[in-house]
């Protein structure tokens, strides 16, 4: 098995037939000549294929050793279409509580109207989790470490509960990164990501990602991405391909930041807590150790004081922007009130 770090520069990357280009050219072509009336050749129309989009599914997949890789326009157009096509009227999910608000709002707002039920519960504990399922429970969505609390789920042991279930685990893997965590070894079913974030990894796109090893359900996603259409265009695969190669040394780095800043936090007078997993002083400290193979770029911290005084606190930071998202060279901070 080759190195992570070769596999996310060279799989799916073959050099280019007609050129030997070394990395796939950007397709920026709606559809593709067919040699006789009838008689389709590899591509047909970029909705449903594209040269640059299977480049990146391929690298993708192989990130996370998995057999299949697709992708999307958004990770919210990933997690939409993983749900379009796996689940039907009146099934029941599980999910956990503190989720990326996109996704409980498209679960809340969107999908509930076309019949889908969905209940809540708090991901470290399990019989807490166990007791949300009901008989038409079909899937378990998770994401660990959780947003922005930083909570570690014991996927292994969620595969296990939603297997008994009969449902399928979905395990939104963006704060890790294939690097840090790769979900389907612990047994999860499908894997999200939005490559917005380390796997584009410079704050320049837009994309997401579904990944998984069980045929039946690849061909049920590959019908839905067609049939939806929310795929992505040639140059934001291109794009996520260009960050895939450096991701090994920018999540070593971004790891190796994250722990020093926790351990200046933690030492800081105005600061009341600090939430990081790599702190021996986290709640799942140990799990963390078991499941991720590095702690992760995110912190979270309570400072100390009133609104005002936070409000003080972000306006004065150097360096770090006051913006949403995560995972690009740049550094980024937000602040969520009542946590
Ligand atoms: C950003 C994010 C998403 C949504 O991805 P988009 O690419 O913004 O659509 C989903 N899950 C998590 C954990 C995220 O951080």
């Amino acid at each position: 098995m080759m190195r992570f770090s070769t596999r996310a520069i060279h799989l799916g990357e073959e050099p280019e037939k007609p050129t030997g280009a070394v990395v796939p050219p950007i397709y920026q072509v709606s559809t593709f000549r067919q040699s006789e009336l009838g008689v389709e050749g590899e591509y047909v129309y970029a909705r449903t294929s594209n040269p640059t989009r299977t480049a990146l599914e391929k690298n993708l997949a192989a990130l996370e050793e998995a057999q299949y890789g697709l992708a999307f326009a958004s990770g919210m157009a990933a997690e939409s279409t993983a749900l379009l096509s796996l689940l039907h009227k009146d099934d029941h999910v599980v999910a956990v509580e503190d989720l990326y608000g996109g996704t409980r709002r498209l679960f809340d707002r969107i999908m509930q109207n076309f019949g889908l039920h969905f209940s809540y519960a708090e991901g470290t504990n399990l019989e807490g989790l166990e007791a949300a399922f009901k008989p038409e429970t079909r899937m378990l969505c998770i994401e660990s470490p959780t947003n922005p609390l930083l909570k570690v789920i014991d996927i292994a042991a969620c595969a296990k509960i939603a297997h008994e279930h009969e449902a399928l685990l979905v395990v939104d893997n963006t704060f890790m990164s294939p690097y840090l965590q790769q979900p389907l070894k612990l047994d999860a079913d499908v894997v999200i990501h939005s490559t917005t974030k380390y796997l584009g990894g410079h704050s320049d796109l837009i994309g997401g990602a579904v990944i998984l090893n069980d045929t039946t359900l690849h061909e049920k996603l590959r019908f839905a991405q067609n049939a939806v259409g929310a795929v992505p265009g040639p140059l934001d695969c291109w794009l996520v391909l260009r960050g895939t190669k450096t991701l090994a040394v920018r999540m070593d780095r971004h790891c190796s930041n994250a722990e020093k800043i926790a351990h200046f936090l933690a030492e800081h007078k105005k600061v009341a807590s600090v939430i990081y997993p790599g702190l021996p002083s986290h709640p799942q400290h140990q799990l963390a150790r078991g499941q991720m193979n590095g702690f992760g770029g995110m912190v979270s911290f309570h400072p100390k004081g009133d609104l005002e005084s936070c409000k003080k606190l972000f306006n004065r930071l150097k360096i770090f922007t006051v913006a949403e998202s995560l995972g690009g060279v740049e550094h980024c901070s937000q602040h969520k009130r009542g946590l």
